[in-house]
């Protein structure tokens, strides 16, 4: 197994604070909290917990950082602080996928890869920093001048899960940071370490104070952050139960913007003259992916049923292949995040053997991985498109299985959820393969692939899979708004 290197393991020997102006600071009630391991269910350490007047002096930093400089600071400063970020993340990209690897349970080689995707996402929007554009619109006064401008908001809340925690936490910092906003970064409780190594990154590149504030806590943090008075927007990646609580929180306050980036049950769809063995080679990864804790999980699988048995089959025979284990010991897919994830994946799946019929996995694993949160890989082949493990975002590693017999009972099965994020479909027929992506109820539909990925494509969801589209040209709209200057020439 990888030892942790020396740079880690001081880092998580120091006191966790907050980060507020360029300050590591005690929280205002000394409260602190647990983060731990999932993989054999040990404390880390003990991190700062931010409470109410943390929050307050959080935005207060923000608010005064925006209206003193960081409002008026150069689009070319902008990027060469987003350039210079994506350096220092690069230079310690070995610790923070250390840090990754033990706060969330991933396996460390996709933990750097997070890092890397992280690094390119920071230079993605460097390069946008000064090309944020405003228009000039004739009217038909021609003595009247007409141009607009696109603004920072000004204090915007970043409020993110722990599925990806450096990743998700830098799809919003980029962009915001890009178009000049002051941000407060609440990372989710059960993975606070690696956004506050990031904290100490910022403040190495140079970020003025109170450009950026990183604050853990829990959800009674984020509640404190979606009902503030003075903050203009949050940015928010998690469930679509809590994802509701915010655009409520905004109602009850000062309807301050929000954007959504909300939970999945991405249908993923193989006719019969797909190329079977580039099927094979995807299938797995797109069903169990970072232990299933991902958003866009393909986690209800169709199946033409002149091929459905020879799926099943190797869809199988796949997941037994799949090696468990630490993070830090590099197997193909590490623990759940926590006990609570744990039980709630279990449930589901006890409630799926009531449902359907369980073909593989279900288990909890014991013997040397006993004490950290292992579920064996799942598979229910699932008729009944009402059950609960059909319907339900399970976020474990827990697919279901469907055959079908044409395109309009597909299309009724796989547009049949509450969700809309993703989608995949699989065919050699080009025709087809346009029809169906142009039906699904989707954000985002991958054909011929699967979980393919770029800073510059937009990506959110459909119905309750959330509001606004983050990446790309698309997330510079969550960030910025728009003023119409009228001259009477
Ligand atoms: P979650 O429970 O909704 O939590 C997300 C964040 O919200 C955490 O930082 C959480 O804090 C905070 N929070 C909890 N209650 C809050 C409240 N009342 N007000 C404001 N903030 C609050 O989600 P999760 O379990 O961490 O993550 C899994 C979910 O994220 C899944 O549904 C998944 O699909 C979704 N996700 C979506 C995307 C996407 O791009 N669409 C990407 C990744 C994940 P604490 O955890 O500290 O309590
Ligand atoms: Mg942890």
């Amino acid at each position: 197994m990888k030892q942790l290197s020396d740079n880690t393991k001081s880092f998580l020997q120091s006191e966790k604070r907050l980060f507020i102006n360029n300050e590591w600071v005690v929280s205002g009630s000394g409260e602190s909290f647990e983060t731990v391991n999932p993989a054999d269910g040990k404390r880390i350490c003990n991190v700062a917990k931010a409470g109410k007047a943390d929050v307050d002096a959080a935005v207060d930093a923000a608010r005064k950082a925006f209206t003193a400089g960081v409002r008026s600071m150069s689009p070319g400063k902008r990027a060469a602080l987003l350039h210079r970020l994506a350096e220092l993340i690069r230079r310690d990209m070995g610790v923070l996928a250390e840090i990754e690897c033990i706060d969330n349970g991933k396996p460390y080689k996709r933990a750097l890869a997070d890092m890397k995707s992280a690094v390119g996402h920071l230079q993605y929007y460097a390069g946008w920093a000064d090309k944020i554009e405003g228009a000039q619109i004739p009217v038909q006064d021609p003595s009247v001048l007409v141009y607009t401008r696109r603004e920072a908001l000004g204090v915007v809340a970043l409020i993110v899960p722990w599925n990806f925690p450096l990743v998700m936490a830098i799809w919003k910092l980029a962009p915001a940071l890009a178009c000049g906003n002051c941000c407060i970064l609440k990372p989710a409780q059960q993975t606070p370490l690696s956004a506050l190594y990031l904290a100490g990154l910022i403040r190495e590149a140079g970020f003025p104070a109170g450009m950026v504030q990183v604050l853990p806590g829990d959800g009674e943090t984020g509640a404190l952050l979606s009902h503030h008075n003075d903050i203009d927007k949050v940015g928010f990646t998690g469930s679509t139960a809590v994802g509701k609580k915010i655009l409520a929180a905004s109602a009850a306050s000062n309807l301050k913007k929000v954007s959504l980036e909300l939970g999945g049950k991405s249908p993923n769809i193989i006719f019969g003259d797909a190329d079977m063995q580039k099927v094979r080679e995807s299938l797995v990864w797109a069903c169990f992916f970072n232990s299933g804790q991902e958003c866009t999980l393909g986690s209800r699988v169709y199946v033409e049923a002149s091929r459905y048995d020879e799926v099943v089959d190797a869809l199988s025979a796949d997941t037994r292949g799949l090696k468990m284990g630490p993070g830090m010991s590099n197997p193909d897919l590490g623990p759940l995040i926590s006990e609570q994830q744990l039980n709630r994946v279990q449930d589901y799946i006890r409630a799926g053997r009531t449902e359907a019929d369980l073909v593989l996995g279900g288990r909890r694993q014991a013997d040397e991985l006993a004490d950290g949160y292992f579920v064996e890989p799942t598979i229910f082949a699932a008729g009944n498109q009402q059950s609960s493990i059909v319907q339900e975002e399970i976020f474990g590693p827990v697919v279901t299985i469907t055959p079908f017999s044409d395109e309009d009972e597909l299309l009724s099965m796989a547009n049949g959820t509450r969700y809309g994020l993703a989608s995949a479909v699989w065919t050699k027929d080009i025709s087809r393969a346009h029809r169906i992506a142009h039906e699904l109820q989707a954000g985002v539909v991958w054909i011929n692939g699967y979980d393919m990925f770029h800073p510059a494509v937009p990506f959110g969801g459909y119905k309750e899979s959330g509001i606004g589209r983050e990446m790309g040209r698309s997330a510079l709209d969550l960030y910025t708004q728009e003023k119409a200057v009228w001259v009477k020439l």
